[in-house]
């Protein structure tokens, strides 16, 4: 299950808020805090998902089998031989 980090970081903020203006809730900091670290953590942990779009750029171009032509992944013919790409 994926939990977005704003939602951690939202919720830790409510309950933060929330307790301290409640009397007898203050323990509750702590859940509120931990939340929010919680959403930090998954904040500082999200650019992990950015390298995976580099190996992509290999895929960027084709080559047609029959004239060896450079040809878009999108390409449904070669643009050089005009024939039919795989
Ligand atoms: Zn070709």
């Amino acid at each position: 299950m994926k939990i977005p980090w704003a939602v951690y970081a939202i919720l830790g903020l409510i309950v933060i808020v929330t307790s301290s203006l409640i009397d007898g809730m203050q323990a509750f900091i702590i859940i509120g805090v931990f939340f929010l670290f919680m959403g930090l953590v998954r904040f500082m942990t999200r650019p992990k998902s950015m390298p995976e779009r580099e190996p992509r750029t290999d895929a960027k171009y084709v080559k047609c089998p029959s004239c060896k032509a450079w040809n878009y992944p999108t390409a449904k013919h070669c643009h050089y031989c005009k024939k039919m790409m795989p």
